[in-house]
């Protein structure tokens, strides 16, 4: 544990994994992005999404094209690495190609001894059939776990959502104050909180969010420049603490491990597996989701409107195919509307080359005079 966590009294991932294993519940390396976590939880299955484990790629470089995103090069280098024997299955969702490949290295040629389970939800745009579709996804999922962990209990499974929502309401009152400059954490604190949400069950999440809630300060008197940040996920270790050293708040994200999959609204169904189908189609638009240009220039452009962000830093993942695609329009709406912006290219766990860190300094520079 570092000084900080001590002083925090915060368990690291893994300890707190260890600790969950102990106490007799299962473990499920999940990969990203978005899935049915209430179902897991409901099977007492504490997720352990797999995003950027901090480890130098050697063996996955054998299985994969040079071309490969560092997320899917990082996640295989965990499994070939023998790093989850702790973990009691996998589950891939259909998020990506590169991660549809990756399933199927793991799956079918290096021949995992653990089980693995798939998840398909549908792509925009959705047809009539879309949403019959995901219920049925939903439903298989639960029906195959349910031979490795046991038959799901559906009060559970409500139980579950319903914490879901409650988390999701936690997470949109942190959003909000964060835009307003409420909240008394700087942007490498603030993803530090919303990223132990993939791995902490509900339980224990839930409580650190309500307390963050609480702890509101008055509206921040410094003068910040607020921004949006979108791509990926965010790089806790380099590029939130530049933001933070630059006297930058990152006002509201687009990205794919925060508000993208994490800010859904919430209406009281009586079946669970229709709430969790409602909370699906009601996400934030997402290119892996197939969402369109345009929900997704809109989408920004609200969130510029809300939080009055000056600019908009794109931090993504080289090879990621699904963002690269939409980057040249999304850049271009924002132009028109006067709205700068900055496209940095990176890798997971290999910092700010000097040259980024150049261009980032630069780019929040210009924003100091809008
Ligand atoms: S970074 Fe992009 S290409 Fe890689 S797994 Fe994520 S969505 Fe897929």
């Amino acid at each position: 544990m570092n000084d900080d966590r001590q002083k925090r009294n915060v368990m690291t991932r893994k300890e707190y994994l260890l600790k969950q294993k102990k106490q007799g519940m299962h473990l499920m390396g999940v990969f990203p992005a978005q899935y049915p976590k209430e179902i897991l939880w409901a099977m007492n299955v504490v997720p352990a999404e797999i995003w950027d484990p901090p480890l130098q790629t050697t063996a996955a470089s054998a299985h994969l094209q040079s071309y490969i995103c560092s997320v899917v090069q990082s996640g295989l280098e965990l499994v070939l690495q023998g790093k989850t024997d702790i973990l009691d299955a996998f589950l891939f969702p259909h998020t990506c190609d590169s991660i549809q490949n990756m399933a199927s290295v793991i799956f079918d040629y290096i021949g995992t001894q653990k089980p693995c389970y798939f998840f398909y939800h549908p792509k925009a745009p959705y047809g009539a059939s879309a949403r019959e579709f995901y219920r049925q996804q939903l439903r298989e999922l639960a029906e195959n776990l349910s031979s490795q962990f046991g038959p799901l209990d559906p009060n559970v499974l409500k139980e579950k959502v319903e914490q879901g929502q409650y988390i999701a309401r936690l997470l949109e009152d942190l959003y909000q104050l964060r835009a307003q400059n409420r909240l008394d954490l700087n942007n490498v604190a603030f993803y530090e909180l919303i990223r132990r949400g993939e791995y902490l069950f509900p339980d224990a999440w839930a409580p650190e969010l309500e307390k963050h809630v609480k702890q509101q300060k008055e509206a921040g008197k410094e003068s910040s420049i607020p921004i949006l940040l979108s791509g990926v996920l965010p790089n806790p270790a380099e590029l939130l603490k530049l933001l933070d050293e630059l006297g930058v708040l990152v006002a509201h994200d687009d990205l794919l491990n925060g508000s993208r999959r994490l800010l859904i609204p919430g209406n009281d169904f009586k079946d669970p597996f229709e709430q969790l189908t409602e909370s699906y189609f009601a996400m934030p638009p997402c290119s892996t989701r197939g969402s369109s240009v345009e929900r997704r220039r809109d989408y920004l452009l609200r969130l510029v409107e809300t939080t009055g962000a000056r600019g908009v830093l794109f931090n993504i993942v080289k090879f990621c195919e699904p963002e690269w695609f939409d980057i040249p329009n999304l850049q271009e709406s924002l132009k028109e509307r006067g709205i700068p912006s900055l496209v940095l290219d990176t890798e997971l766990n290999q910092g700010l080359s000097g040259q980024l860190s150049t261009r980032a300094e630069a780019f929040i520079e210009t924003l100091n005079k809008v």
